[in-house]
């Protein structure tokens, strides 16, 4: 349990100072394997497969293009994707019969208007509604995106197997700035499940408290970002509030790339 593969970077990302240490773990994984995709691997054949399988969600597409100086790995990976993806959409709109050749409507003569609307109707519902349906579920597949979410998942697990067996690391906890929301509400639901009464009770306390704090702390510095415009500010300190909008906005949201 205790790999060190996965509890090196947790303790790494809890001596961090940021705004959330599930958010860095996230990001610093993230661009570990978008690197990895964009590297060597892209040519490996049992990545191939995984790749013309699934592909990328939008986010990660981006990511690998601006990762790529060369692009001719990332345009041979896509080459053969979209290769498998054509056979499976033929397949699955296999129903579909419309010859695009064919005038299936909006000519000022009824008889092949007729013909062509009633062939669309009979030929092209159930072929459209599998592809339809094929298309939303591949929507939602990516390579990167699965190796992602295992992880964190396996980061979450490596997160409560510390606290409740290294004291250092609860202290470690303990003098974060606290998660962003979405990774406050994923601890509390989770130390239900990972820790036993008084501990899960300490735990959830914990990490609440650190929300309100750090919340309020924030708070603070965007209204002193805010007042700064006032020219009464203007020769005044900055303090931490250069940065206090996409701070506030990652802790509000969990959105890291607005920070640097
Ligand atoms: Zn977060
Ligand atoms: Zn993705």
């Amino acid at each position: 349990m205790a790999d060190t593969i996965y509890t090196i970077p947790v303790s790494e990302a809890f001596e961090a100072d940021c705004e959330c240490p599930v958010c860095e773990l996230r990001r610093r994984f993230e661009n570990e394997t978008v690197d990895y995709f964009a590297g060597p691997s892209l040519m490996e054949p049992d990545t191939r497969i995984v790749t013309n399988d699934t592909g990328f969600c939008s986010r990660h597409f981006g990511q690998l293009y601006a990762s790529q100086a060369k692009k001719l790995g990332l345009g041979l990976m896509l080459d053969t994707y979209m290769q498998e993806q054509i056979s499976r959409i033929k397949k699955y709109a296999g129903g579909v019969k419309v010859d695009l050749s064919d005038d299936i409507g909006g000519s000022d003569d009824k008889e092949p208007v007729k013909k062509g609307l009633f062939r669309k109707k009979a030929a092209a519902p159930s072929g459209s509604r599998n592809l339809a349906k094929y298309l939303r579920k591949h929507e939602l597949e990516c390579a990167v995106c699965k190796k992602l979410d295992y992880t964190m998942e396996r980061y979450i697990d490596i997160i409560f197997h510390m606290y409740k067996s290294d004291a250092d690391f609860r202290e470690k906890l303990r003098n974060t700035k606290g998660f962003c929301l979405p990774h406050t509400a994923l601890l509390i639901e989770t130390a239900e499940k990972k820790l036993s009464g008084r501990a899960a009770e300490e735990f959830c306390d914990t990490v609440s408290a650190l929300l309100i704090k750090n919340l309020e702390r924030i708070e603070g510095e965007v209204d002193w970002f805010t007042k700064k415009f006032d020219y009464r500010n203007v020769d005044k300190d900055w303090g931490n509030s250069r940065d206090a909008l996409p701070r506030g906005i990652q802790k509000m949201t969990g959105n890291i790339d607005v920070t640097k």
